[in-house]
């Protein structure tokens, strides 16, 4: 059992291990990659840094720091967050107990282009199966996606639903699908319905009828992983107050993921502040 899991190995999750993992706090930090940091050429304008520094150089160095205090930093990608009485954390690689969760998951992914989607939101199309799956029992659903993320979602969907089916739009399914899946992978055109979603349309001009479209295209996002545990969201954004605290008691956010100025310095401040948080949170549970 950790104290605080951090999902994210970015400048938000990795500031808010050093703080957590310096309070004696049992730290786990889950990152897929390195996220935006990563793809950053060349920082000039974060405090302290005189010659340019790449962002992989940046988040060498800070990794190496947040373990020389104690804390662990595992990759694995996460596809789901439940909570019952502490947070589990579901990842490809293992299953994670904590007393408290900080998501730091970067910017959320700009949504799947296609039409109609947008426009069925909370009319059929969902993005979380856990908090969904409910109001399709006995119907058939499709399942936007190919990989592990997708498995997840139909593994929560298929004890619940009537039927599922996996639409791949043009990929080839880089998972087991669980038997009594059927498996479309021709391109999508459009997700249809006049109130609410009917059919998916695929570009061959064929069409399956649906009551409803989970997406869960590549992987889980911040918005995602908030949903699955309840914490509310604006848009692609994790709502939190100053302590960076979400509406869950003990689920904190930082970084991208909460909008604002999206800089390096801005992730790490709040990193820092959601750490305090979970301390002080975990400490007053403890006792
Ligand atoms: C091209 C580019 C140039 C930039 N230049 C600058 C600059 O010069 N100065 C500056 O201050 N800022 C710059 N930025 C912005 C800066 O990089 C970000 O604001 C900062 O990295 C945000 O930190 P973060 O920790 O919130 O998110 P990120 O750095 O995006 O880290 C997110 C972490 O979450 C992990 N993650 C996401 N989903 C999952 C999942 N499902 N399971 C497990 N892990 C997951 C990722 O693997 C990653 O470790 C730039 C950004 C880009 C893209």
């Amino acid at each position: 059992m950790y104290d605080v899991i951090i999902v994210g190995a970015g400048p938000a999750g990795l500031s808010a291990a050093l703080y957590t993992s310096r309070a004696n706090v049992k730290t786990l930090v889950i990152g897929k990659d390195g996220g935006a940091l990563e793809r950053v050429e060349k920082i000039e304008n974060y405090f302290g840094v005189a010659a340019p520094i790449s962002g992989c150089e940046l988040l060498e160095q800070s990794r190496s720091q947040v373990q020389s205090f104690g804390a662990e930093i595992v990759e694995d990608e996460v596809l789901g967050i439940s909570w019952t009485g502490t947070f589990r954390v579901t990842g490809i690689k293992g299953e994670y107990q904590g007393r408290t969760v900080i998501l730091a998951t970067g910017a959320s992914r700009a949504k799947a282009k296609l039409f109609g989607l947008t426009e069925h939101e909370g009319k059929g199309v969902s993005y979380c199966a856990v908090c969904d799956a409910f109001f399709y029992r006995g119907k058939t659903v499709a399942v936007l996606g190919h990989g592990e993320y997708a498995a997840h979602e139909l593994a929560q969907l298929l004890p619940v639903v009537g039927q599922a089916v996996l639409c791949t739009n043009g990929k080839e399914p880089e998972i087991d699908v669980p038997e009594g899946v059927s498996v479309e992978t021709a391109g999508i055109s459009a997700v249809t319905g006049d109130e609410v979603v009917e059919a998916i349309e695929f570009a061959d001009g064929r069409q399956i009828s649906v009551s409803g479209v989970f997406v869960a295209l590549g992987s889980a996002g911040a918005v995602e992983l908030a949903r699955k545990v309840g914490a509310q969201v604006e848009g692609n954004k994790i709502v939190t107050d100053e302590k960076m605290a979400t509406n869950v008691p003990g689920l904190y956010a930082a970084g991208d993921c909460v909008g604002g100025l999206l800089q390096i310095s801005t992730a790490v401040g709040e990193g820092a502040q959601a750490a305090m948080s979970a301390i002080a949170f975990t400490r007053r549970n403890r006792a």
